[in-house]
């Protein structure tokens, strides 16, 4: 008997962690042999826009996981050309191989959404359920969830401590607009995608009218983020228009400001070292504030965007001493947008069409007091700027 692991999933691209995980599921449970099987069309995901058609997916595939010496590419769901269901991916390989073990490899993510799997029971007599779980998972959540599983399906599911590369798809996608992907992906599968122009890699994103640009930027943002972007691009350019500034240059910056904002700390890092980006060691350790040297840089490079509005980008989360007017618009647009909701914000709102100067302070030390309420620190750009705001110089 032997023991043979599936791993499903779209691999739109299959990147390093994905390899990772299959070497480990390998490992973990002695498998003789591992299928990694591409979906169709998955049914509960609408496919990203820049999708490549699935047989391209599946060149990609074939090529991330041709030095996996146990691994092999079935084809099974992608023939079926349709929705895919596990279920019945299982029956078909269990009619192929009736006298073997099969294994369901699957990320902990999965966890949560097995239970709304189509056929959960089925899933589980056709198949042995294995998780890989991050080493610092919570292990007494996780012996739960395996007893009400058990208790449910009939068999527990095998856990795997494993720390995959963090990185997803979706981010491994952004990367490839934004610089970097080249360190999550293997060697072949990167350079086919340039060449090949996969991913949307083959469009020029440099100097775009704003619509374009806006439909461009917009596509590296969490849904949750896209309100936010288009109000502060509205209220920058508004600014602009009232005191003096390029509306269409605010505009521009405001819609690029948070463009790197999905992506996590330790990406942000990852980022920075990508462009060649020194920072000191209060942004370093203040993950929260990278998006704005790292967007000012995404900016400069992959839009082609003008001084001043990089500038402006750059400075957005900080403020610093004698700023443009256009880095003040920016800091402030990002703070009173429409859907910005806090106390003091009307006061903001009102005071940045009359005093741009006065408005910024505000931002400045609304943000200082609640630094001081979570006990955190200011950084010195933010100290300086308040400084000269209220001096009219700068810091010695
Ligand atoms: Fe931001
Ligand atoms: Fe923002």
């Amino acid at each position: 008997m032997a023991k043979i692991g599936i791993y499903g999933g779209t691999f739109n691209p299959p990147h390093l962690g994905h390899i990772l995980a299959a070497r480990e599921f390998q490992r973990a449970l002695e498998l003789d042999l591992l299928l990694f099987v591409p979906t169709y069309l998955p049914p509960h995901k609408k496919l990203p826009p820049d999708t490549p058609d699935a047989q391209t997916r599946l060149d990609l595939l074939r090529l991330a996981t041709e030095n996996l010496a146990f691994a092999r590419v079935d084809e099974v769901e992608f023939h079926r050309q349709g929705e895919s269901y596990t279920v019945e991916t299982l029956r078909t390989l269990k009619a192929r191989y009736p006298h073997d073990q099969l294994y369901l490899c699957m990320g902990t993510d999965m966890l949560l959404s097995f239970d709304g799997w189509y056929q959960p029971q089925e899933i589980c007599s056709l198949a042995q359920v294995a998780m890989a779980h991050r080493t610092d998972a919570d292990e007494g959540a996780l012996a739960d969830y395996a007893h009400s599983f058990g208790k449910r399906y009939g068999k527990k599911p095998i856990f795997i401590p494993n720390d995959f590369v963090e990185v997803s798809s979706t981010t491994v996608r952004r990367l490839l607009i934004l610089g970097g992907a080249e360190d999550e992906l293997t060697l072949p599968v990167y350079q086919k995608i340039m060449a090949d122009g996969l991913y949307g890699t083959g469009r020029d994103r440099r100097g775009l009218p704003f619509e374009l640009l806006k439909a461009e930027s917009l596509a590296l943002h969490n849904e949750g983020r896209v309100r936010h972007v288009i109000g502060c691009s509205e209220t920058a350019a508004a600014l602009a228009k009232v005191h003096g500034a390029d509306p269409e240059d605010a505009a521009r910056a405001g819609i690029l400001h948070d463009v790197t904002k999905a992506l996590s700390g330790a990406e942000q890092l990852h980022l920075l070292k990508t462009y060649g980006m020194i920072v000191d060691d209060f942004l370093k350790t203040h993950t929260k504030l990278l998006h704005a040297p790292t967007a000012a840089e995404a900016a400069r490079r992959v839009f082609g965007e003008n001084e001043a509005v990089c500038s402006a980008i750059r400075w957005h989360t900080s403020g610093r001493a004698n700023m443009s007017t256009l880095e003040k618009i920016i800091y402030v647009a990002d703070y009173m947008e429409p859907n910005r909701d806090f106390p003091g914000v009307e006061e903001l709102r009102a005071l940045a069409y009359r005093d741009l100067d006065a408005a910024l302070l505000l931002g400045l030390e609304i943000t200082r007091e609640h630094l001081k309420s979570q006990g955190a620190p200011m950084g010195r750009d933010s100290l300086e700027a308040i400084a000269f705001l209220k001096t009219g110089k700068e810091a010695t």
